[in-house]
Parts: C-alpha cells; structure tokens; sequence
C-alpha cells in the first residue's frame, strides 16, 4: 500500500529535493508541498516550475504540521538547519534526508530532533552532475536503487513508510547499516568523482593545449567534475576516512599498472588488462541485477 504524506516539507529544493517533491507529487503520495532554503530566487522557481505548493525561508515555518520533513541540502549544512527549526517539530513527523554520506548525517541530526519525532535516513542512488532546481525531473529515481539507513532509534512504522516512499517513485531499496554504506560508496561514487576532479585538474596543469583533442574517453572520465563544488566539499568531508583509504588502495593499482607498462611483457600486460575488462563485465552485471 502507497504511503500518504498530506504535509510535506522539503528543505533544500535542487536537484534531489526538487526530484523527489515532483516524483512524489506525480505518484499521489505527497499532498502539499512546502520547500525552504536559503536562497529566494531558487524557491520562487521551484514554485514557477510547480516542484513546490509554497516557500518559506524559514526552516520551522515548513515543518510546523509536517508529516514527512525531507533534509535535501548538503550533508554538513543537515544539523545546522535542523538546529533551526527543532523546537517547531512536532512528535509524529517524520523526519529523513536525501545525503549521499550516512554515518555523518546519522551522528549529526538524529541527536538534536525531539522525543516522538524519527529520523531514517535515506540515499537515492541517482543523480546526475546538474544541479539546482532547474535540472529537478519526476523520473529520476526510476529503476535505480536506494539505500536506507536506519538508526538505533528509528521507529519501525517510520523505516517502513520511508522505504515505501522510495519504492512508489521507482526505486528498489535495500537497508543497510550507515558504516557499510559509506565505505562501499566511497569506492563506487566518491572515489570516481575524486579521479574526475582530479584527471581534470592533471591535464590542466601538465598539458593544457591537449584539451583541444579530447575525445569522448576524457569526457566520460571526467563528467562529474561538473558536478556542484558545495555538494562534494561536503561528501568529501564528512567520509574523508573511507575515501582516503579507497584513493590509498586505488594509487597501488595504479601504480601496478604503471609498473605492467614500464617493465611487464606484452603478454603480461595483456593479461592484466583482460583481468580489467572482465571486471568491468561483472561490475555492469552486478549493477543491473540491482534493479
Ligand atoms: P543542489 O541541486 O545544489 O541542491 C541543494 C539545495 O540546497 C539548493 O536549493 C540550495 O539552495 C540548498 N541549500 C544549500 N545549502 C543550504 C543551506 N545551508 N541552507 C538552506 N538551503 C541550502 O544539490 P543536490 O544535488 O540536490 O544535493 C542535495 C543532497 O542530495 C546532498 O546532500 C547530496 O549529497 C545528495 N545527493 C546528491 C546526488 C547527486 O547526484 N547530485 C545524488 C544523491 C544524493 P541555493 O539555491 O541557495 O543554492
């Protein structure tokens, strides 16, 4: 059975709360849309653009009477605006975030909300290096995955209308406890926009004048270096241990390969590219049995 939110506030209206406010507008489980943030221009366009009902930039003028309190802003600004507008909770809402890290998230928020208010914390795994309302579609979620990860405190009835919510736009979800999310996307989301940012920055600084002649392997190498800088200061931030061990054990395999160029035979290169290419073969089956 489809979840009903009547009250809905969505804190942070861009890319992924702008998404989720019009996919869940579209699937009849969101009633009135309220969205806050910091900027007026942005909330004007989400109401021209029909993402939101109204605006506020006032975080406790849209989650007085909410149902379902939606953080979608960067992960270290969540317990900041949640320190704002605490006091206007009220005990039933359910409180649940969009942040692509979650033992950070979990930690910083859960804390300050009051007795009778749950937070489940949530990573629509979807997305794209746009950002800003503008970029905010009803499909995004669709056919992708999501992850919930509930907390010690999380009520039962909560975690179920949460991953209800995610499933009715289109998602497969699967729980998982915030450390192995977080470790596992350090490898399969930061650590590639970590070498996007970085390959960039390289041939920028070594050989500017090859930019001319880059084809669509530079392209899809560096893509999400596009992506919104506010956004990934955060992420960076807030799962710096796990990246750092991911890019530790990325720089010796690189630096393997580096070695098979320079001093291995043919052959053996040959062979540890082969192993590459049947990685990359189980990787697109692994990811497409996920959906
Ligand atoms: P976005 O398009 O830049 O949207 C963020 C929104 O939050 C903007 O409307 C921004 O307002 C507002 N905002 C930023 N800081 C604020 C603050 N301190 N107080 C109030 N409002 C603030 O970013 P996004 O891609 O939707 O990312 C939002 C969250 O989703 C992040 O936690 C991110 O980790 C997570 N996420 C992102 C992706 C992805 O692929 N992009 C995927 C999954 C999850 P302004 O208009 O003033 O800038």
């Amino acid at each position: 059975m489809p979840p009903r939110f009547d009250r809905v506030a969505v804190i942070g209206v861009g890319l992924i709360g702008g998404s989720l406010a019009l996919a869940g507008r579209a699937a009849g489980v969101f009633g009135r849309v309220v969205g806050a943030g910091r900027t007026l221009a942005t909330l004007e366009e989400a109401v021209r653009r029909r993402v939101v009902d109204s605006y506020t930039v006032d975080p406790r003028g849209a989650v007085a009477n909410a149902d379902l309190v939606v953080l979608s802003v960067p992960v270290r600004a969540m317990a900041p605006v949640v320190a704002q507008c605490r006091d206007a909770l009220r005990p039933g809402t359910i409180v649940t975030d969009v942040g692509s890290v979650k033992r950070y998230v979990l930690d910083a928020v859960e804390p300050l909300l009051p007795g009778g208010v749950s937070f489940v914390g949530a990573h629509p795994i979807a997305g794209t290096e746009a950002s800003g309302v503008a970029a905010a579609t009803a499909d995004l979620f669709r056919g992708r995955r999501c992850v919930i990860t509930p907390g010690p405190r999380s009520d039962a009835e909560a975690v179920s209308q949460v991953r209800a919510l995610w499933e009715t736009v289109g998602m497969k979800v699967v729980e998982m406890n915030p450390d192995q999310h977080d470790s596992a996307l350090a490898w399969v989301s930061h650590l590639p926009h970590v070498l996007a940012f970085a390959a960039s920055r390289a041939v920028d600084r070594h050989f500017p004048q090859a930019a001319g002649l880059a084809g669509p392997s530079f392209r899809s190498l560096t893509r999400v270096a596009a992506s919104s800088a506010e956004t990934w200061v955060d992420i960076f931030v807030a799962n710096r241990a796990q990246i750092a061990r991911a890019v530790d054990r990325f720089l010796t395999t690189v630096e393997e390969l580096r070695h098979a160029i320079c001093a291995a035979t043919p052959e053996e290169l040959r062979a540890w590219l082969e192993g590459s290419r049947e990685a990359h073969q189980r990787q697109l089956r692994a990811s497409r049995e996920d959906k």
